[in-house]
Protein backbone atom coordinates (compact mmCIF):
# COMPACT_ATOMS: atom_id res chain seq x y z
CA UNK A 1 0.00 0.00 0.00
CA UNK A 2 1.16 3.41 -1.02
CA UNK A 3 1.28 6.45 1.27
CA UNK A 4 -1.66 7.57 -0.65
CA UNK A 5 -3.82 4.41 0.22
CA UNK A 6 -3.39 4.34 3.40
CA UNK A 7 -4.20 8.78 3.59
CA UNK A 8 -7.49 7.39 1.91
CA UNK A 9 -8.66 4.59 4.73
CA UNK A 10 -7.93 6.95 7.39
CA UNK A 11 -9.75 9.18 5.72
CA UNK A 12 -12.38 7.05 4.88
CA UNK A 13 -12.84 5.50 8.10
CA UNK A 14 -10.48 6.14 10.86
CA UNK A 15 -12.58 8.82 13.17
CA UNK A 16 -10.19 12.26 12.71
CA UNK A 17 -9.31 12.96 15.99
CA UNK A 18 -5.58 13.17 15.27
CA UNK A 19 -3.56 15.26 12.64
CA UNK A 20 -1.28 13.11 11.14
CA UNK A 21 2.05 14.12 9.51
CA UNK A 22 2.43 11.95 6.16
CA UNK A 23 4.53 9.44 6.33
CA UNK A 24 4.22 5.49 7.27
CA UNK A 25 6.67 4.43 9.51
CA UNK A 26 7.34 0.59 9.07
CA UNK A 27 10.47 -0.05 11.22
CA UNK A 28 12.41 1.06 14.45
CA UNK A 29 15.63 0.57 15.86
CA UNK A 30 17.27 2.03 19.02
CA UNK A 31 16.39 5.62 18.16
CA UNK A 32 15.91 5.21 14.34
CA UNK A 33 12.73 4.74 12.79
CA UNK A 34 12.64 3.67 8.79
CA UNK A 35 10.14 4.60 6.89
CA UNK A 36 8.30 2.70 3.47
CA UNK A 37 10.41 4.34 1.14
CA UNK A 38 13.72 2.82 3.39
CA UNK A 39 14.68 6.56 4.38
CA UNK A 40 15.76 6.35 8.36
CA UNK A 41 15.10 9.19 10.96
CA UNK A 42 16.70 10.22 13.97
CA UNK A 43 13.65 9.88 16.09
CA UNK A 44 13.65 12.58 19.02
CA UNK A 45 10.06 12.41 20.31
CA UNK A 46 10.58 8.52 20.96
CA UNK A 47 6.21 8.23 20.48
CA UNK A 48 5.48 10.81 23.24
CA UNK A 49 8.38 9.42 25.56
CA UNK A 50 7.09 6.13 25.44
CA UNK A 51 10.24 4.43 23.72
CA UNK A 52 12.96 5.86 26.15
CA UNK A 53 15.10 2.43 25.76
CA UNK A 54 14.93 2.74 21.97
CA UNK A 55 12.55 1.18 19.07
CA UNK A 56 12.21 -2.62 19.72
CA UNK A 57 14.84 -2.81 22.30
CA UNK A 58 16.35 -6.56 21.88
CA UNK A 59 15.82 -7.01 25.65
CA UNK A 60 12.35 -5.98 25.38
CA UNK A 61 11.48 -7.69 21.93
CA UNK A 62 12.92 -10.77 24.02
CA UNK A 63 10.76 -10.29 26.85
CA UNK A 64 7.66 -9.83 25.26
CA UNK A 65 8.39 -12.99 22.36
CA UNK A 66 8.83 -15.30 25.44
CA UNK A 67 5.69 -14.14 28.09
CA UNK A 68 3.61 -14.02 24.84
CA UNK A 69 4.36 -17.84 24.00
CA UNK A 70 3.44 -19.12 26.58
CA UNK A 71 0.85 -17.51 28.45
CA UNK A 72 -0.57 -13.66 27.14
CA UNK A 73 -3.81 -13.16 29.57
CA UNK A 74 -5.79 -14.92 32.09
CA UNK A 75 -7.52 -11.62 34.02
CA UNK A 76 -7.10 -10.81 37.50
CA UNK A 77 -8.78 -13.49 38.78
CA UNK A 78 -5.87 -15.07 39.10
CA UNK A 79 -1.77 -15.09 40.01
CA UNK A 80 0.41 -15.05 37.10
CA UNK A 81 4.86 -13.81 37.85
CA UNK A 82 5.67 -10.49 35.98
CA UNK A 83 2.95 -8.33 37.36
CA UNK A 84 3.74 -9.39 41.15
CA UNK A 85 7.65 -8.59 40.27
CA UNK A 86 6.88 -5.41 38.40
CA UNK A 87 4.61 -4.23 41.61
CA UNK A 88 7.92 -5.02 43.79
CA UNK A 89 10.12 -2.87 41.91
CA UNK A 90 8.01 -0.09 41.21
CA UNK A 91 6.90 0.43 44.56
CA UNK A 92 10.97 -0.28 45.88
CA UNK A 93 11.99 2.42 43.48
CA UNK A 94 9.82 5.47 44.60
CA UNK A 95 7.16 5.53 47.23
CA UNK A 96 7.20 1.90 48.93
CA UNK A 97 3.40 1.20 48.99
CA UNK A 98 0.90 -0.78 46.77
CA UNK A 99 0.46 -0.34 42.67
CA UNK A 100 -2.53 -0.72 41.06
CA UNK A 101 -1.88 -1.44 37.10
CA UNK A 102 -4.04 -0.33 34.41
CA UNK A 103 -3.49 0.05 30.57
CA UNK A 104 -2.65 3.87 29.85
CA UNK A 105 -1.81 7.31 31.87
CA UNK A 106 -5.33 8.49 32.00
CA UNK A 107 -6.36 5.18 33.79
CA UNK A 108 -3.82 5.65 36.28
CA UNK A 109 -4.95 8.86 36.82
CA UNK A 110 -8.27 7.57 37.12
CA UNK A 111 -7.31 5.17 39.78
CA UNK A 112 -5.76 7.91 41.57
CA UNK A 113 -8.42 10.72 41.60
CA UNK A 114 -10.93 7.32 42.81
CA UNK A 115 -8.11 6.31 45.46
CA UNK A 116 -8.07 10.28 46.66
CA UNK A 117 -11.89 10.52 46.79
CA UNK A 118 -12.29 7.27 48.79
CA UNK A 119 -9.58 8.64 50.93
CA UNK A 120 -11.48 11.91 51.39
CA UNK A 121 -14.25 10.26 52.11
CA UNK A 122 -13.29 7.90 55.18
CA UNK A 123 -12.23 11.39 56.78
CA UNK A 124 -15.57 12.68 56.33
CA UNK A 125 -15.37 15.05 53.17
CA UNK A 126 -18.59 14.81 51.69
CA UNK A 127 -18.03 16.70 48.25
CA UNK A 128 -14.18 16.19 47.37
CA UNK A 129 -12.30 18.40 45.55
CA UNK A 130 -8.91 17.44 43.82
CA UNK A 131 -6.64 20.94 43.02
CA UNK A 132 -5.08 21.10 39.51
CA UNK A 133 -2.94 23.72 38.38
CA UNK A 134 -3.17 25.52 34.83
CA UNK A 135 -2.15 24.01 31.96
CA UNK A 136 -1.96 20.82 33.27
CA UNK A 137 -2.81 17.55 31.02
CA UNK A 138 -3.60 14.29 32.86
CA UNK A 139 -5.43 12.77 29.95
CA UNK A 140 -9.14 12.62 27.70
CA UNK A 141 -11.34 10.48 29.50
CA UNK A 142 -13.74 12.05 31.40
CA UNK A 143 -12.88 12.26 34.70
CA UNK A 144 -9.18 13.43 33.73
CA UNK A 145 -10.31 16.17 30.78
CA UNK A 146 -11.82 17.41 33.88
CA UNK A 147 -8.47 17.77 36.05
CA UNK A 148 -7.36 19.06 32.34
CA UNK A 149 -8.18 22.82 32.24
CA UNK A 150 -7.70 23.64 28.55
CA UNK A 151 -9.11 20.56 27.09
CA UNK A 152 -12.43 20.56 29.64
CA UNK A 153 -14.36 21.99 27.27
CA UNK A 154 -18.14 22.19 29.55
CA UNK A 155 -19.77 22.82 25.62
CA UNK A 156 -18.22 20.11 23.85
CA UNK A 157 -18.07 17.46 26.22
CA UNK A 158 -20.07 18.50 28.93
CA UNK A 159 -21.85 17.53 32.09
CA UNK A 160 -18.14 16.83 33.17
CA UNK A 161 -17.47 15.45 36.89
CA UNK A 162 -17.56 18.22 39.56
CA UNK A 163 -14.96 19.03 41.76
CA UNK A 164 -12.12 19.82 39.94
CA UNK A 165 -10.33 23.12 40.88
CA UNK A 166 -7.92 24.99 38.70
CA UNK A 167 -4.96 27.09 40.43
CA UNK A 168 -2.60 29.40 38.36
CA UNK A 169 0.62 26.95 38.42
CA UNK A 170 2.87 29.84 39.37
CA UNK A 171 1.08 31.31 42.38
CA UNK A 172 1.96 29.36 45.92
CA UNK A 173 -0.40 31.28 47.41
CA UNK A 174 -3.35 30.92 45.23
CA UNK A 175 -2.39 26.46 45.71
CA UNK A 176 -2.20 27.32 49.55
CA UNK A 177 -5.75 29.56 49.41
CA UNK A 178 -7.60 26.65 47.62
CA UNK A 179 -6.35 23.85 49.09
CA UNK A 180 -8.54 23.45 52.19
CA UNK A 181 -11.34 21.29 54.75
CA UNK A 182 -13.18 19.46 51.28
CA UNK A 183 -10.05 19.03 49.65
CA UNK A 184 -9.23 15.41 48.97
CA UNK A 185 -5.88 15.95 46.87
CA UNK A 186 -3.64 18.60 44.82
CA UNK A 187 -2.34 16.43 41.43
CA UNK A 188 0.66 17.68 39.62
CA UNK A 189 2.83 17.23 36.67
CA UNK A 190 6.43 18.01 38.32
CA UNK A 191 7.38 18.86 34.57
CA UNK A 192 4.02 19.94 32.38
CA UNK A 193 4.46 18.06 29.24
CA UNK A 194 1.86 18.23 26.45
CA UNK A 195 1.39 22.43 26.97
CA UNK A 196 5.71 22.75 25.89
CA UNK A 197 7.92 21.75 28.83
CA UNK A 198 6.95 23.96 31.78
CA UNK A 199 8.98 22.67 34.96
CA UNK A 200 7.01 23.74 38.17
CA UNK A 201 9.07 25.49 40.82
CA UNK A 202 10.06 24.32 43.50
CA UNK A 203 7.78 26.62 45.32
CA UNK A 204 5.16 25.55 44.14
CA UNK A 205 5.56 21.88 44.69
CA UNK A 206 6.60 22.72 48.83
CA UNK A 207 3.59 24.58 48.91
CA UNK A 208 1.53 21.74 47.71
CA UNK A 209 3.29 19.42 50.13
CA UNK A 210 2.30 21.98 53.24
CA UNK A 211 -0.80 22.63 52.23
CA UNK A 212 -1.26 19.03 52.20
CA UNK A 213 0.12 18.45 55.39
CA UNK A 214 -1.67 21.22 56.85
CA UNK A 215 -5.36 19.86 56.12
CA UNK A 216 -5.12 16.01 55.86
CA UNK A 217 -5.05 16.18 51.52
CA UNK A 218 -2.92 14.60 49.27
CA UNK A 219 -0.36 15.27 47.15
CA UNK A 220 -0.39 13.37 43.47
CA UNK A 221 2.32 13.40 40.95
CA UNK A 222 1.51 12.65 37.72
CA UNK A 223 4.38 11.19 36.56
CA UNK A 224 3.55 9.52 33.22
CA UNK A 225 6.29 11.63 31.18
CA UNK A 226 8.09 12.82 33.73
CA UNK A 227 9.43 9.09 34.95
CA UNK A 228 11.36 6.27 34.76
CA UNK A 229 14.66 8.13 33.69
CA UNK A 230 13.73 11.32 31.28
CA UNK A 231 13.93 14.44 33.47
CA UNK A 232 17.43 12.37 34.62
CA UNK A 233 16.11 11.23 38.07
CA UNK A 234 14.32 7.61 37.96
CA UNK A 235 11.32 9.79 39.09
CA UNK A 236 11.31 13.47 38.51
CA UNK A 237 10.28 13.79 42.28
CA UNK A 238 13.40 12.20 43.47
CA UNK A 239 15.56 15.53 42.10
CA UNK A 240 12.93 18.02 43.93
CA UNK A 241 12.96 17.67 47.62
CA UNK A 242 9.31 16.68 48.07
CA UNK A 243 7.89 13.62 48.00
CA UNK A 244 3.74 12.89 47.10
CA UNK A 245 1.45 10.48 48.63
CA UNK A 246 1.13 8.83 45.00
CA UNK A 247 2.44 8.73 41.78
CA UNK A 248 1.00 7.98 38.16
CA UNK A 249 3.38 6.02 35.66
CA UNK A 250 2.54 4.97 31.91
CA UNK A 251 4.39 6.03 28.69
CA UNK A 252 7.89 4.93 29.03
CA UNK A 253 6.93 1.78 31.37
CA UNK A 254 6.18 -0.74 28.83
CA UNK A 255 8.72 -0.15 26.59
CA UNK A 256 5.47 0.31 23.61
CA UNK A 257 3.82 -1.86 25.10
CA UNK A 258 0.33 -0.44 27.00
CA UNK A 259 0.66 -0.50 30.93
CA UNK A 260 0.26 2.20 33.19
CA UNK A 261 0.60 2.30 36.95
CA UNK A 262 -0.54 3.88 40.40
CA UNK A 263 1.43 3.85 43.06
CA UNK A 264 0.92 4.57 46.69
CA UNK A 265 3.17 5.26 49.77
CA UNK A 266 2.62 3.36 52.89
CA UNK A 267 -0.02 4.88 54.49
CA UNK A 268 -2.13 4.19 51.37
CA UNK A 269 -1.80 0.79 51.02
CA UNK A 270 -5.10 -0.15 52.51
CA UNK A 271 -7.41 2.55 50.80
CA UNK A 272 -8.48 0.37 48.07
CA UNK A 273 -10.73 -3.30 48.93
CA UNK A 274 -11.62 -5.65 46.53
CA UNK A 275 -14.33 -4.83 44.79
CA UNK A 276 -13.65 -1.17 44.51
CA UNK A 277 -11.49 -1.04 41.32
CA UNK A 278 -10.40 -3.10 38.43
CA UNK A 279 -9.47 -3.49 34.86
CA UNK A 280 -10.07 -6.84 32.67
CA UNK A 281 -6.40 -6.67 30.75
CA UNK A 282 -5.04 -4.26 33.25
CA UNK A 283 -1.32 -5.65 34.55
CA UNK A 284 -1.15 -8.94 32.29
CA UNK A 285 1.95 -11.10 32.02
CA UNK A 286 3.09 -10.07 28.19
CA UNK A 287 3.33 -6.22 29.42
CA UNK A 288 4.50 -6.34 32.51
CA UNK A 289 7.60 -8.72 31.30
CA UNK A 290 8.16 -6.01 28.97
CA UNK A 291 8.36 -3.14 31.83
CA UNK A 292 10.48 -5.22 33.78
CA UNK A 293 12.80 -5.30 30.52
CA UNK A 294 12.54 -1.52 30.66
CA UNK A 295 13.57 -1.08 33.98
CA UNK A 296 16.17 -3.11 33.58
CA UNK A 297 17.44 -0.19 31.31
CA UNK A 298 16.28 2.89 33.16
CA UNK A 299 16.87 2.16 36.84
CA UNK A 300 20.56 2.54 36.17
CA UNK A 301 22.30 5.34 37.91
CA UNK A 302 25.14 5.51 35.07
CA UNK A 303 22.37 6.26 32.49
CA UNK A 304 20.42 8.93 34.75
CA UNK A 305 23.69 10.87 35.07
CA UNK A 306 24.16 10.55 31.18
CA UNK A 307 20.59 12.00 31.33
CA UNK A 308 20.83 14.84 32.94
CA UNK A 309 25.22 16.08 31.15
CA UNK A 310 23.41 15.18 27.76
CA UNK A 311 20.16 17.44 28.83
CA UNK A 312 22.26 20.18 29.96
CA UNK A 313 24.23 19.82 27.11
CA UNK A 314 21.86 20.04 24.48
CA UNK A 315 19.60 23.01 26.59
CA UNK A 316 23.00 24.85 26.40
CA UNK A 317 23.46 24.60 22.50
CA UNK A 318 19.48 25.08 21.68
CA UNK A 319 20.07 28.62 23.68
CA UNK A 320 22.90 29.64 21.36
CA UNK A 321 20.52 29.51 18.06
CA UNK A 322 19.33 32.61 16.73
CA UNK A 323 15.49 31.70 16.14
CA UNK A 324 15.67 30.55 19.64
CA UNK A 325 13.18 32.50 22.10
CA UNK A 326 13.60 30.12 25.09
CA UNK A 327 14.88 26.72 26.19
CA UNK A 328 13.08 24.78 28.95
CA UNK A 329 15.22 21.38 30.08
CA UNK A 330 14.96 18.66 32.63
CA UNK A 331 17.16 16.06 31.23
CA UNK A 332 16.11 14.70 27.89
CA UNK A 333 12.90 16.60 28.34
CA UNK A 334 13.01 20.04 26.29
CA UNK A 335 10.75 22.69 25.09
CA UNK A 336 11.69 25.18 23.00
CA UNK A 337 10.10 28.62 22.12
CA UNK A 338 10.87 30.45 19.37
CA UNK A 339 10.52 33.75 18.62
CA UNK A 340 9.19 33.86 14.93
CA UNK A 341 6.42 31.06 15.72
CA UNK A 342 6.16 28.78 12.80
CA UNK A 343 6.73 25.32 14.98
CA UNK A 344 4.29 23.45 12.93
CA UNK A 345 6.68 24.74 9.73
CA UNK A 346 10.08 23.56 11.62
CA UNK A 347 8.58 19.92 12.89
CA UNK A 348 7.75 19.38 8.49
CA UNK A 349 11.15 20.19 7.80
CA UNK A 350 12.55 18.31 10.40
CA UNK A 351 10.49 15.50 8.83
CA UNK A 352 12.05 15.73 5.53
CA UNK A 353 15.57 15.83 6.82
CA UNK A 354 15.38 13.31 8.62
CA UNK A 355 14.45 14.48 12.07
CA UNK A 356 11.53 13.29 14.12
CA UNK A 357 10.41 16.06 16.35
CA UNK A 358 7.03 17.58 18.15
CA UNK A 359 5.00 20.73 18.25
CA UNK A 360 3.24 21.47 21.40
CA UNK A 361 1.82 24.61 19.95
CA UNK A 362 2.33 27.11 17.18
CA UNK A 363 5.44 28.15 18.66
CA UNK A 364 6.93 25.15 20.78
CA UNK A 365 9.17 22.40 19.46
CA UNK A 366 9.59 19.72 21.87
CA UNK A 367 12.05 16.87 22.17
CA UNK A 368 12.11 13.77 24.08
CA UNK A 369 14.69 11.67 22.49
CA UNK A 370 15.35 8.26 23.75
CA UNK A 371 17.23 8.04 27.28
CA UNK A 372 19.34 5.40 25.26
CA UNK A 373 20.81 7.87 22.83
CA UNK A 374 24.97 8.23 22.73
CA UNK A 375 26.35 12.28 22.56
CA UNK A 376 26.86 11.53 18.88
CA UNK A 377 23.39 10.90 17.99
CA UNK A 378 22.57 13.47 20.35
CA UNK A 379 25.16 15.88 18.21
CA UNK A 380 23.62 14.82 14.95
CA UNK A 381 20.07 15.95 15.77
CA UNK A 382 21.19 18.85 16.61
CA UNK A 383 23.03 19.59 13.62
CA UNK A 384 19.49 18.56 11.61
CA UNK A 385 17.46 21.08 13.89
CA UNK A 386 19.69 24.08 14.11
CA UNK A 387 19.06 25.28 10.79
CA UNK A 388 15.51 24.96 10.74
CA UNK A 389 15.02 27.13 14.09
C1 LIG B 1 0.38 11.29 28.20
C2 LIG B 1 -0.03 11.80 29.53
C3 LIG B 1 -1.23 11.38 30.15
C4 LIG B 1 -2.22 10.47 29.45
O1 LIG B 1 -1.70 9.22 29.13
P1 LIG B 1 -2.48 8.30 28.04
O2 LIG B 1 -1.69 7.03 28.05
O3 LIG B 1 -2.45 9.03 26.74
O4 LIG B 1 -3.85 8.12 28.55
C5 LIG B 1 -1.52 11.87 31.39
N1 LIG B 1 -0.67 12.71 32.03
C6 LIG B 1 0.48 13.12 31.48
C7 LIG B 1 1.38 14.03 32.24
C8 LIG B 1 0.84 12.70 30.20
O5 LIG B 1 1.96 13.14 29.64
Amino acid sequence: MTLQDLQALDEAWVMPTYKRLPVEFVRGEGPHLWDADGKRYLDFLTGISVSSVGHCHPAVVEAVRDQAGRLMHTTNLYLTEPPMRLAERLAMSSLGGRVFFCNSGAEANECAIKLVRKHAHARGIQRPEIVVLDHAFHGRTIATLAGTPQLAREDLFGPLPEGFVVVPRDDPFALEAAVGDSTAAVFIEPVQGECGVHPISCEMLEAARAACNRTGALLAFDEIQTGLGRTGRFWAYQGLGVTPDLLTSAKALGGGMPIGACVTSPELRDVFEPGDHGSTFAGGPVVAAAALAVLDVLDDEALLTRVRELGEKLGERLRACSGVAEVRQRGLMVGIDLSGGRAPDVVLAALEAGLVVNATGPATIRLLPPLVITPEQIDEGFELLAPLL
